[in-house]
């Protein structure tokens, strides 16, 4: 049976792709293997960042010089936008892009001597005749626009994921100025409730306790399906029609946070009261070149509408630091919004720019120094908010889910509120404790009081 190794890079997205890639190879008879025996390598690239990029190249170099024998096929967001420049590294067989990723296993089965239908060898893309040898590496990048189809492989349970993930959502119809995922991904489509209520309940019949939603604009689920539904039926449908014993969601934009959708999670003690809404930027100047439909006091309301109604719920943000023309005040704007929303965490990013978005044609770039000392700003502001997040968890008695990392004699446990506390003694996976919260400083401590397997 051959054996493959496949390397992933990016969100739960990209993820949940690679276990649908995971699911059809394994249809076709290939098999997971170590790095050291695999004659297959499969690279699940990410291109959010420059540096994504740069990983990922890395990766591909890597496994070349330790396995020059080995093919290598490299699929995922940077494969999708930029083909070529990975086509050009030693040892790529094969670059799939994202519309073409339910054909992987079926490639690698049985390779044609061209690639197949649709393949476009590197020498041709640059103008050589057909037949024009060296091929190299074949290229199948296909028409995103033409997508209906999300990909739908969910990860685990078993393995290393505790807790699968679930993708129900694929593409955006957005342009934020400096995003590049709706050209590697397409156009918003949804998976029908009824296929996510059945997912759901093959999972938790496979041992999952906890199934994380996910999707590349998760808020716009469903409004492509006929008859149309919204992302609070669907938690309705999902709370009613299966036994899934906590249900998280993953990112969600501000302007898709309603109040109903904020009382259906006060109304269950079965979705994780957990919200994560990219922020960008405090500054309305920077939200309008961002292409970002709020303003910071838009924002603020939703946010204060979930500390209202679940006081304990932990509350993330995306911050993107030195986006193009940022002044000195738009980012005093951005920390000034921070440290007055009760966030529990923060994901800040510098800017880069991705080719292909209206950001890298912008001028007035921001110094790299100049960045780098705005993201230190915003990294101190969120360890500080963090903190006393953790402060104020102290105390209470929750309810959490083991997860599979035990270090230093200790178990980690994940609370519905995204908190994760360290559980003295070696704990079995996937089980549920009750925990009294101890802040320890540097992380929360879990005093178990029950237990319930
Ligand atoms: S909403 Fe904006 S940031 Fe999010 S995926 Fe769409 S274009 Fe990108």
């Amino acid at each position: 049976m051959p054996g493959y190794y496949m390397e992933n890079f990016g969100c739960r997205a990209t993820q949940a792709d690679a276990a649908a890639i995971e699911q059809r190879l394994a249809e076709l008879g290939f098999r997971p293997a170590g790095e050291s025996e695999a004659d297959l390598f499969v690279v699940n690239t990410c291109t959010v960042t420059a540096s994504a990029d740069s990983r990922a190249r890395q990766a591909i170099r890597a496994f070349h010089r330790r396995h020059p024998g080995a093919r290598i096929l490299v699929t995922g967001c940077y494969a999708q936008r930029a083909p070529e420049e990975l086509a050009e590294l030693a040892g790529v067989r094969w670059v799939v892009g994202n519309a073409h990723q339910s054909e992987i296993a079926q490639i690698v089965a049985t390779p044609a001597p061209n690639g197949g239908d649709g393949f476009v060898p590197l020498n041709r893309l640059r103008g050589g005749a057909a037949g024009s040898a060296p091929a190299g590496p074949e290229i199948l990048i296909g028409n995103l626009s033409e997508q209906r189809e999300v990909l739908v492989g969910p990860i685990g349970p078993g393995g290393s994921h505790t807790r699968p993930t679930l993708k129900i959502q694929e593409g955006c119809n957005h342009r934020c100025a400096y995003c590049v995922i709706p050209l590697v991904r397409g156009s918003s489509r949804s998976l029908a409730p009824e296929r996510v209520v059945a997912e759901i309940q093959r999972l938790v019949q496979a041992g999952a306790r906890e199934v994380v939603l996910s999707g590349i604009n998760l808020g716009s689920y469903g409004r492509d399906l006929l008859p149309r539904c919204s992302l609070d039926e669907l938690l309705g449908r999902v709370i009613e029609q299966t036994t899934v014993e906590r249900v998280r969601l993953s990112s969600l934009e501000p302007m898709h946070l309603t109040a109903d959708l904020i009382d259906r999670f006060a109304a269950s003690n079965r979705i994780a009261p957990h919200f994560h809404i990219p922020l960008q930027s405090g500054s309305d100047r920077l939200l309008a070149a961002m292409h970002r439909w709020y303003r910071g006091e838009h924002y603020a309301r939703r946010i204060e509408l979930i500390a209202e109604r679940l006081p304990d719920a932990a509350i993330g943000a995306d911050v993107i630091a030195g986006f193009p023309g940022e002044s000195e005040a738009d980012h005093c704007a951005t920390l000034e919004l921070v440290a007055r929303l009760p966030f529990s965490y923060l994901h800040v990013f510098s800017f880069s720019p991705r080719p292909g978005t209206e950001a890298a044609r912008l001028g007035e770039a921001v110094p790299q120094p100049v960045i780098r000392r705005r993201s230190r700003e915003l990294h101190a502001l969120a360890a500080e908010k963090a903190a006393a997040f953790r402060a104020r968890q102290a105390g209470r008695v929750t309810r959490a889910l083991t997860l599979q990392t035990f270090r230093d004699g200790a178990t980690d446990a994940l609370t519905g509120n995204y908190l994760t506390a360290r559980v003295p003694g070696r704990w079995p996976s996937n089980q549920w404790l009750t925990l009294r919260l101890q802040d320890g400083g540097e992380g929360l401590i879990g005093e178990p009081i029950t237990s319930r397997g």
